[in-house]
């Protein structure tokens, strides 16, 4: 094991800074350090990533650094480590670390919030780790909308027809809010970005939505559901449910019928997302804490982690896509809260609260309980569709209540206010289809460079 300067105070423990634990370490940091403690937090990533604002990225509205909210710049009395926590000893109150280097630490703890989050569920289809890309960090939004604007400037100049309809060819499997937001965006960039080249024409796009249910959506009722189904279509995008991906080999995707299980569709595609759906972090398993079979760490509704027999395990907290609370209200899927922005960020404020009473304080805890607030999605520019509070709407007003809620809800002020900025800035200025080009090789000029340079020194 190697060794990293630490603080000696009794530590909180965060595993994972996303909504939960910056949240946490928000709440908590002055709190702890007045106390006599210290609040550290393991990410492998050096910011939050605000996650719904991911389909914004790749249609070009948001900036991927103002999706992203610094740990270094929010949590300043936080001890921060950059890292992935492989492993949670809670008898000997240790958690391994490994550092970007490849080494690992061991990181002493008194309390431990896991907060690791979820990650992408794939299923094992022929070539999809291969040829598919998630929509969960911010480097794959902005790469993919990047992939996007080059493939079309590259199908602009294939004389190769096959080569041309498989660069223009974009598929998304999964109609959850991810799926469906992610595929309205792409469809908005990338009409803009045929309309603004005179070798393209849109009939040479193809944009096609698998989803292995019969409807998408579940957030929303089914008939808004339909509504989207139908409005999608009316943009050219080909919704195909009770349809799931056979095989993605080398870019040709199979597809399959979940009635008949026979092929609906085969057809070459340079661009493959995969939303359908997440699963718990595996740290949840590497850990000695209990999970269900989902793999979810079990925890009470005063976001204590708890055991088999239901008893709570003490210095143990978890909150998130992470962990399975119970949702009080009686509305969550097997009585357990769904895993969505809107939880987590409340149940950190909770689980902070509990855990400083329970170690600096009275003892006094809460249970949590919210009723879901509703949930809106954008579909592009001036498009969107959404139940919040209960009431239905679709087209501008709910692409406004989108932009309102999450505008507001990314944390800081900060990047409240970077965010609103781009956002006018388009609004001026118009929708930006910049692609950067080569940030997987960017030293390829310099390379290019230098290597002519060797070359001429051989040939003088
Ligand atoms: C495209 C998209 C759109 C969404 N839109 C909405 C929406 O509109 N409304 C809504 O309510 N919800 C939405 N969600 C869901 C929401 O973002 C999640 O429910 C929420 O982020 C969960 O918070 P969390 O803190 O549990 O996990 P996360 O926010 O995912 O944070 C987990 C953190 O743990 C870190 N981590 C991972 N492994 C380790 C490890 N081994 N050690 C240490 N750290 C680790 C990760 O780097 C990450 O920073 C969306 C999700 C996606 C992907």
């Amino acid at each position: 094991m190697a060794h990293i300067k630490l603080s000696e105070k009794p530590r909180i423990l965060i595993v994972g800074g996303g909504y939960v634990g910056l949240t946490v370490a928000q709440q908590l940091q002055k709190k702890v350090k007045a106390a006599g403690g210290v609040v550290t937090l393991v990410d492998p990533l050096p910011y939050m990533t605000y996650q719904p604002f991911l389909p914004e990225v790749v249609g070009g509205h948001i900036e991927p650094r103002h999706a992203v909210v610094p740990h270094r710049k929010h949590l300043r009395q936080t001890e921060i480590i950059n890292g992935k926590v492989t492993s949670v000893d809670h008898e000997a109150k240790t958690a391994v670390v490994g550092l970007d280097e490849g080494e690992s630490i061991e990181v002493p703890y008194q309390d431990i919030v896991m907060a690791a989050g979820a990650t992408t569920r794939t299923f094992p289809i022929e070539g999809l780790a291969e040829n598919g890309i998630g929509l969960k960090t911010i480097e794959e939004a902005a790469s993919l909308r990047n992939h996007i604007l080059e493939r079309l400037e590259a199908a602009s100049t294939m004389t190769d027809e096959a080569a041309k309809s498989r660069a223009l060819s974009f598929a998304v499997v999964g109609g959850g809010f991810a799926g469906i937001e992610c595929i309205a965006e792409m469809e908005d960039i990338i009409r803009a970005a045929v309309d603004a080249n005179p070798r393209l024409a849109q009939s040479d796009v193809r944009i096609v939505l698998v989803e292995a249910m019969g409807r998408i959506m579940p957030e929303v009722s089914e008939d808004q559901a339909e509504g989207v189904v139908e409005h999608l279509r009316g943009r050219g995008i080909e919704v195909l449910l009770n349809t799931s991906l056979g095989s993605a080999v080398d870019g040709e995707l199979t597809l399959i019928s979940m009635q008949d299980k026979s092929e609906v569709d085969k057809f070459a595609a340079d661009t493959l997302v995969w939303t359908a759906g997440v699963a718990a972090n595996a740290v949840a398993r590497s850990s000695s804490f209990p999970v269900d079979e989902r793999g979810r760490i079990t925890s009470s509704a005063t976001l204590q982690i708890i055991n088999e027999d239901g008893d709570v395990i003490e210095g143990a907290w978890a909150a998130g896509d992470i962990a399975a609370v119970p949702d009080l209200t009686g509305a969550g899927p097997g009585g357990f809260c769904v895993p969505n922005a809107q939880h987590a960020s409340r149940q950190a404020k909770v689980l902070a609260k509990n855990l400083f009473s329970t170690r600096y304080g009275s003892g006094e805890i809460a249970e949590y309980k919210h009723e879901s607030l509703g949930a809106v999605a954008g579909l592009g520019l001036y498009k969107g569709v959404g139940n919040p509070m209960g009431l239905k709407l679709a087209g501008p007003l709910a692409w406004l209540a989108h932009r309102g809620y999450h505008g507001m809800a990314i944390p800081t002020v900060e990047r409240t206010a970077r965010v609103a900025g781009g956002w006018v800035g388009e609004l001026i200025f118009g929708r930006d289809i910049t692609g950067l080009r080569d940030l997987e090789n960017p030293r390829g000029a310099f390379v290019e460079a230098a290597g002519g340079g060797k070359k001429k020194e051989a040939s003088s």
